[in-house]
């Protein structure tokens, strides 16, 4: 009997002996797991062939070549619409910009902005202890309450909409505001001029460097938005006159250089593995403005259309002893997929509200033989129109009146040619095969067609689709403000 006891308590002993270690060893790897630390770099019109390892001619990209180099480089990402206002609210909330619905680009006067019922990736990253941070252009509601510092970020210092939409720019209607330049929610400089415009890219870049040092004993995430190459284009006055392509080349290069700024910044602060840097831009280049504008590189068209010109973008991201250096990865991603992707690298939770994105982190992390978790994305434009979809290698546009400058007299100096309307008709391409979408194969594979049609019905019935005058059953209202900005 007292034999049997004593075999007990020492089983019980060993038991609980066991337990504790399991409970050590899950702690230790849930202190290994600390959260990455994440800098988002995001440009504005950059097109697919405007950075070095991605074909830019005329000017270098020494920095973000290297981060390529370090890193991995996706061939085939995607934003959610040729815009920027709707593309960043899909950055923002992993959602399709029609389902938090933020369509084109909202101007100085717009009452619209995302909605606070929405989760953005500072608000997902926020409550998982967080600081978050932001610089350069939000553009999701520039009214006082729709500003990222109602959005989960601790600090901003931006520009609330485009740097064109003020009373300087040739193009813009006279009626236009100043542009201001907010710090938190207020204007720290109500009318921003020329001479200030050459600055911003490097302010901006210096915030992130500051945030960076005052934040390095603590998972940070840090969104630095130029508002460049965005017309009109400014560079600072060390880079201008200094590449062969002219102002839009030295743009690049300056921003180039902040990047390289940033990286510096992480490496000195012995943050280099802890932190997570990824790079793209919200939508491609405008064709309009001529040498003024970047380059789809062999994409067809540009910014404003669904052609992969407007919505295929160069990303590079880097997280060395994470991601494995000289990466290229040819699978269909989008910025829907940074939220989920980063709420799993950090054990945050994703929003309660449904979201589009999915978690990328085998393709991210450059797992071999990883496949996109998506069937197929989708491409809204211009009061939600479905305008193109991508499946697997194939892209399948509906139709619909695009924009071209094929044809046009080029835009020069900063000002703006014209744009042609082009009839865009039920077209299948084969971006394997050809990824400047000239060989209409619609005809030769009806059941393909109709297979991706099928799919596309699908979320027409959750996002609708102006084309065919069909409301959604599943579109959340934005947020609109009571009082008009008179910012
Ligand atoms: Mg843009």
């Amino acid at each position: 009997m007292l034999a049997q006891r004593t075999r007990n308590k020492t089983a019980w002993r060993i038991g609980a002996a066991a337990v504790l270690l399991l409970v050590t060893q899950e702690f230790t790897r849930a202190n290994d797991a600390t959260p990455p630390n994440v800098v988002l770099i995001f440009c504005d019109d950059l097109g697919y062939g405007d950075v070095g390892c991605f074909g830019a001619r005329g000017y270098q990209t020494p920095h973000l070549d290297t981060m390529a180099r370090d890193g991995i480089r996706f061939t085939d990402f995607y934003v959610a619409s040729p815009v920027c206002s709707a593309s960043r609210a899909a950055l923002m909330t992993g959602c399709y910009p029609e389902r938090v619905s933020i369509r084109g680009a909202l101007g100085p006067r717009d009452r619209t902005g995302l909605s606070h019922d929405e989760s953005t990736i500072a608000e997902v990253l926020k409550r998982r202890g967080y600081a978050t941070g932001m610089a350069g252009k939000w553009h999701l509601g520039c009214n006082p309450s729709q500003l990222p510092i109602h959005h989960g970020f601790d600090e901003y210092l931006g520009i609330p909409y485009s740097g064109d939409m003020w009373p300087h720019h040739p193009e813009a209607p006279k009626t236009y505001p100043k542009l201001p330049l907010i710090d938190g929610d207020h204007a720290t400089d109500a009318d921003i001029t020329p001479e200030d415009q050459v600055t911003l890219t490097t302010r901006f870049a210096d915030r992130a460097v500051d945030f960076i040092r005052r934040n390095r004993e603590r998972p940070f995430f840090f969104y630095l938005a130029f508002n460049q190459p965005h017309v009109p284009l400014f560079a600072g006055d060390r880079f201008r006159g200094k590449t062969e392509r002219g102002l839009f080349g030295d743009v690049l290069t300056e921003i180039d250089a902040s990047i390289g700024r940033v990286l510096a910044t992480l490496k000195e602060n012995g943050l280099d593995e802890k932190t997570l840097v990824i790079f793209t831009s919200d939508n491609g280049p405008w064709l309009s403005y001529g040498d003024h504008a970047g380059s789809a590189g062999p994409l067809r068209e540009g910014k404003g259309t669904c052609f992969d010109g407007g919505i295929r973008e160069p990303m590079i991201a880097r997280w060395p002893g994470h991601i494995p250096a000289g990466k290229v990865c040819r699978e269909p991603a989008s910025t829907i997929d940074v939220l989920p992707t980063l709420a799993a690298l950090a054990g945050a939770k994703l929003p309660e509200r449904p979201i589009d994105g999915l978690d990328i982190r085998p393709l991210l992390l450059g797992e071999p033989g990883a496949r996109s978790p998506h069937d197929s994305l989708f491409f809204y434009y211009a009061n939600g129109q479905l305008q193109s979809m991508r499946s697997g290698q194939w892209k399948l546009l509906f139709p619909h009146v695009a924009r071209t400058m094929n044809g046009q007299a080029p835009g020069h100096g900063g000002i703006p040619g014209k744009y042609r309307k082009l009839e865009v008709g039920l077209e299948l391409y084969d971006l394997d095969a050809d990824i400047g979408e000239r060989t209409n194969l619609a005809s030769q594979r009806p059941e393909l067609v109709r297979e991706l049609e099928k799919k596309a019905d699908a979320i027409r019935r959750e996002l609708g689709d102006s084309l065919r005058k069909q409301q959604g059953t599943a579109v959340r209202p934005p947020d609109r403000a009571p009082v008009r900005s008179g910012a």
